[in-house]
């Protein structure tokens, strides 16, 4: 989609403000640094994102061609039913999605909600009737160090573009977790078993699971298991990035 596409999506009234907005304040792209617009990314940095290909539907990885699962989830099915990530995790799409936690700066929150749009906007999941979305938590200690979460901050403008509520209450992080990276996938599962507990109960048929980056899937299982256990009957899982690898067990 180029801009003039996407600013035909928005409203009338956001499309004025946004031009005089671009003629007050020049905005610069945040990969490139050359002139651009609202999404905060230039035309060819936005094209040159490593959007996602073909994927499994169920937990988002690489997938040969005439298949819609991989092997590993037919053998083995994740907790979850299914899982969108907008772009790989690499290159640029991991400046973006570090600058955004690290700095909690808004030129890094409107590129990714650019992102976001463009990727959900007719997706399959967002029209499926779903009743909630769930940011990804954490622990109350986590977040006081950092200050904010950032699957709270994803979450929130997908629900409000897409008319789904945002239940950021509905589960909590029990248990402090290992910081996970330098994890085996093995560990990583270990690590996040048990680590999520119900806060209140919810009566809700889909619900969505939001997150910044999938790395190997050890969290968003331990998270859909936790919901599945209080009967939701089906879990979605939508990140902006998922690590584009099969780690090893
Ligand atoms: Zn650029
Ligand atoms: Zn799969």
């Amino acid at each position: 989609m180029n801009s003039a596409q996407f600013f035909r999506r928005t409203s009338y009234a956001e499309n004025w403000f946004e031009r005089v907005l671009e003629r007050v304040w020049p905005l610069f792209c945040l990969i490139c640094n050359q002139r651009c617009d609202l999404r905060l990314l230039c035309e060819d940095c936005w094209h040159e994102l490593p959007w996602q290909e073909s994927a499994c539907l169920r937990c988002g990885l690489p997938l040969g061609v005439s298949a819609t699962e991989c092997g590993a989830c037919l053998s083995r099915p994740p907790a979850y039913d299914a899982t969108f990530c907008a772009l790989r995790y690499e290159s640029q799409a991991i400046s973006l999605i570090q600058g955004f936690k690290y700095t909690r700066s808004m030129p890094y929150g409107r590129a990714i909600d650019a992102i976001m749009h463009h990727a959900l906007t007719m997706n399959p999941l967002i029209g499926s009737q779903a009743s909630l979305l769930v940011p990804m938590p954490l622990h109350p200690v986590r977040q006081r160090e950092r200050g904010f979460n950032q699957a709270m901050e994803i979450a929130r403008p997908i629900g409000k573009r897409f008319g789904i509520p945002v239940a950021s209450d509905l589960c909590m992080r029990e248990r402090m977790t290992r910081v996970q990276a330098g994890l085996s996938a093995k560990e990583r599962k270990g690590n996040m078993a048990g680590a999520f507990v119900m806060a209140r109960p919810v009566s809700a048929d889909h619900v969505i699971i939001i997150d910044d980056v999938i790395t190997t899937g050890a969290t968003v299982q331990a998270l859909s298991s936790c919901l599945k256990a209080a009967g939701i009957r089906w879990v979605s899982v939508i990140a902006v990035a998922r690590v584009w690898t099969r780690a090893a067990g």
